[in-house]
């Protein structure tokens, strides 16, 4: 028997949030609402204009400032969401199928990233045979939802074990009840992976994000071939840059604030001591902004820096203070490099666009008095897709530049 319609509530929208369907994008914020009665949180709910007009399928939660995120538009071409499920079974093998062709070398990689998956705000990164999974929103909570990820993702993917990492801050904003993070089925929980040659430790009970950088490791490939001499890797986590570069220089210093994080990178060396041919990276426990202000007046000189800070600014209103904290980090990092030297230059931000931060870069060179050429204008790797028409999904700058 084919299974029977749902009947959706529907949600109207103004002719603003609207035009923002219009353009592309797939989110519509609380204040585009116009009315929502008896719409259930998490729902799935019929999107409609101000005027009643169909404009397709959407998830809704009842207390993000997003409330309605988009999965399929009134076109002729879409079939209407009728068996929500079956349609995420579906996207999570295109998401699969999407990285085949482009995701090399690896046993770490994002397998679904949100919108840019057209699975919005799921998130799930592979570790080897562990998968890595985060449910930020409503609709995804809900048991059948969760069955159906789980289900597909162990049909295709066969992991030894799946994680749940929670941040109890975004469910306590999705009013969702309160859950810990961890296993969700099989027992393993640590494993080793390897990126680019490089091997990793993986604990997915412990760690920032979800255990690794993994937006970074094309950027990790690319910097590596440019590598040389003496090199400083400035917020350098459990080593992601260190490592890759260390086999091209003759010394690698890094630095975090981060003493757990610095374990894992000590932990990160010996695994890989082949490659390294027994070179010992240093890892220095600081606050980068001290350390680099001590370093550059006291006439320590590198070939290559690497600068991968958090994100500076977390919301627009942080943004003029973000891009001075970028350019003091520059500033002084261009005035440590020698002639002829590499800078790898990194910002997660959002909301500082790829032309404001080389705008901030050129006024440190200026202020440096060094002549900076750009050897790579890079971005976030192909596992973590942008969408075009959805600029939230394009978030990481990463400059490769030839300094003299
Ligand atoms: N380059 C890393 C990712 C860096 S994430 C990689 O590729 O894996 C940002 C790092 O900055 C975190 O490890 C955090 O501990 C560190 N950090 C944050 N503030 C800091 C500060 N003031 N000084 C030094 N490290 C800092």
């Amino acid at each position: 028997m084919p299974p029977t319609q749902p009947v959706l509530s529907s949600v109207k929208i103004s002719p603003r949030g609207t035009a923002r369907l219009k353009d592309g994008h797939v989110w519509v914020y609380r204040s585009d609402i116009l009315s929502a009665e008896d719409v259930l949180p998490g729902s799935l709910v019929r999107v409609t204009d101000h005027r009643g007009k169909p404009l397709g399928t959407a998830l809704y939660s009842s207390s993000s400032q997003i409330a309605i995120r988009m999965l399929s538009r009134e076109m002729p071409s879409h079939d209407p969401v009728t068996d929500f499920p079956a349609l995420l079974r579906q996207r999570i093998a295109d998401a699969i199928a999407y990285r085949e062709p482009l995701v090399h070398n690896t046993e770490a990689y994002r397998v679904v990233f949100s919108e840019a998956d057209f699975l919005p705000v799921l998130i799930v990164d592979r570790y080897g045979d562990i998968l890595s999974l985060q449910i930020l929103t409503q609709a995804m909570d809900a048991g059948p939802v969760r069955q159906a990820i789980l289900d597909e993702l162990t049909a295709r993917l066969h992991p030894a074990s799946i994680i749940e990492r929670v941040d109890p801050r975004v469910r306590e904003l999705e009013t969702l009840p309160p859950r810990a993070s961890g296993l969700l089925q099989g027992e393993k929980s640590g494993t080793t992976f390897t990126m680019n040659s490089v091997q990793f430790r993986f604990d997915a009970l412990e760690g920032q994000k979800t255990g690794a950088f993994l937006d970074q490791r094309e950027n990790y490939a690319a910097s590596a071939q440019y590598a040389k001499g003496e090199a400083l890797d400035v917020f350098c986590y459990q080593g992601g840059f260190a490592l890759h570069l260390a086999p091209r220089c003759s010394r690698v210093t890094a630095v975090d604030s981060s003493r757990p994080a610095l374990e894992v990178a000590d932990q990160n060396a010996a695994l890989n001591h082949q490659l390294l041919n027994d070179k010992e990276i240093e890892w220095i426990e600081a606050n980068a902004f001290d350390l680099l202000k001590d370093y550059s007046s006291s006439d320590h000189h590198y070939d290559t820096i690497v600068l991968d800070p958090p994100a500076f600014a977390k919301t627009k209103r942080d943004l003029d203070a973000a891009l001075r904290g970028y350019k003091e980090l520059n500033l002084r990092a261009l005035k440590m490099l020698r002639p002829g030297g590499l800078l790898v230059t990194c910002s997660c931000s959002y909301h500082v666009s790829q032309s404001s931060f080389l705008e901030m870069l050129a006024s440190a060179a200026v202020d440096a008095h060094r002549t900076l050429r750009l050897l790579e204008v890079r971005g976030q790797a192909k596992d973590h897709p942008v969408l075009l028409n959805v600029p939230e999904t394009s978030y990481l700058k990463c400059v490769l530049a030839h300094v003299s």
